[in-house]
């Protein structure tokens, strides 16, 4: 069986989703390791320039399904799109991105190639023919490893941030390989009608390098500014308890934690959250924490690399206007 590693490459109106790259440097590491090959497969309608962006962070080929029926994402024609890539590249793994995507077309095309699947990994490694996966459980209280033999196929998606990302190189070019996907009456059978963005130019807290977040404590939708104007001047995104968004302060598309979005930035400063276990699932893999609380035995304090026990209300704004000093924004 070859040992080719096959990155799928999110995108969304010609726009690579950030963790690709990260997916990329894995695959670059599993690739030394196994002597296998980086390919990649891209999705989409109108997609073919994409080619040149991935290979230079390393693709040798890469596979495209480009089609106007591959417009916007529907989980049974792009399943249909994968699989054929997949029986295309014959690879012995397949890397995917664990987001609302990532989880749908992989849970589905897992099922299909009878493959050996594990979601939401914070670590991937090779041991000869197996690959050896990694999950936070109970919310990252323990860890699990699996191991998935190298007798059939190996998918995986892997968590964002976690991994850096791959580093592209100049003049790299790669072996484009058009896919035509059969697709099935039942693929096509639901049509989508509309798309309505309830995030559009705002930063995802799964894609900022810096969330400042906020909890119940700060009681009101509009007391929330302080949270925004400090995030702004840091460039970062606005994240939130649940606390917080079930109270109508933030959208709940801002909710960090198990029943939120996961998160894994360089920095994370959380501002009157008390620390809840079900919060913490969604943020302990950030790289420095900061809690800003009145409260010194509350939880969130046992995980902050700094902690400040003051009230938010009088050291948020000072944070911003010595942010805005340093930064000059
Ligand atoms: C199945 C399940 C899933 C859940 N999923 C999530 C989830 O995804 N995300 C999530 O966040 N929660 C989740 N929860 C809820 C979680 O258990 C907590 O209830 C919630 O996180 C509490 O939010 P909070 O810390 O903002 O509020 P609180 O618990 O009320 O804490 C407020 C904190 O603010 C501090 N404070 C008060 N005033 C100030 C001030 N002026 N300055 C500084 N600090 C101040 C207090 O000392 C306290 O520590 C879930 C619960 C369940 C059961």
């Amino acid at each position: 069986m070859a040992s080719n590693i096959l990155v799928y490459v999110e995108q969304r109106g010609g726009n690579i989703y950030p963790a690709t790259f990260q997916l990329m440097h894995v695959a670059a590491e599993l690739a030394s390791k196994t002597g296998g090959q980086v390919e990649a497969c891209v999705i989409g309608s109108g997609i073919a320039g994409l080619a040149d962006k991935i290979a230079a962070c390393g693709a040798k080929k890469v596979y495209l399904a480009d089609d106007a029926e591959f417009e916007s994402y529907r989980v049974m024609p792009y399943a249909s799109a994968l699989s054929a890539a997949i029986d295309a590249a014959s690879p012995k793994t397949v890397l995917m991105p664990t987001t609302a995507l990532g989880r749908d077309l992989a849970s589905r095309v897992g099922a299909r190639k009878r493959a050996a699947l594990v979601i939401d990994c914070t670590e991937v490694d090779a041991d000869g023919e197996d690959l050896i996966a990694t999950t936070p459980m109970y919310c990252g209280k323990v860890s699990s490893k699996f191991r998935l033999t190298g007798d059939r196929l190996q998918m995986v998606t892997i968590r964002s941030n976690v991994y850096p990302a791959a580093e592209p190189a100049d003049g790299a070019t790669a072996e484009t390989v058009s896919v035509a996907a059969a697709l099935r009456a039942e693929d096509t059978r639901l049509s989508l009608k509309e798309i309505v963005s309830t995030t559009s130019g705002v930063k995802d807290v799964t894609e900022a390098d810096i969330v400042v977040s906020g909890g119940r404590a700060l009681k009101s939708e509009e007391n929330f500014k302080i949270i925004c104007d400090l995030a702004e001047v840091l460039d970062g995104a606005v994240g939130a308890s649940r606390a917080a968004c079930d109270a109508g302060y933030q959208p709940h598309t801002r909710q960090v934690g198990l029943t939120g979005k996961v998160v894994t930035p360089a920095m994370y400063i959380a501002c009157g959250i008390d620390g809840a276990i079900q919060h913490l699932a969604g943020m302990r893999g950030s790289k420095v924490i900061v809690a800003v609380n009145t409260k010194a035995e509350a939880p969130i304090f046992k995980l902050a690399n700094y902690g400040c026990v003051i009230d938010l209300f009088v050291l948020v704004p000072l944070l911003t206007q010595e942010f805005k000093k340093l930064l000059e924004r």
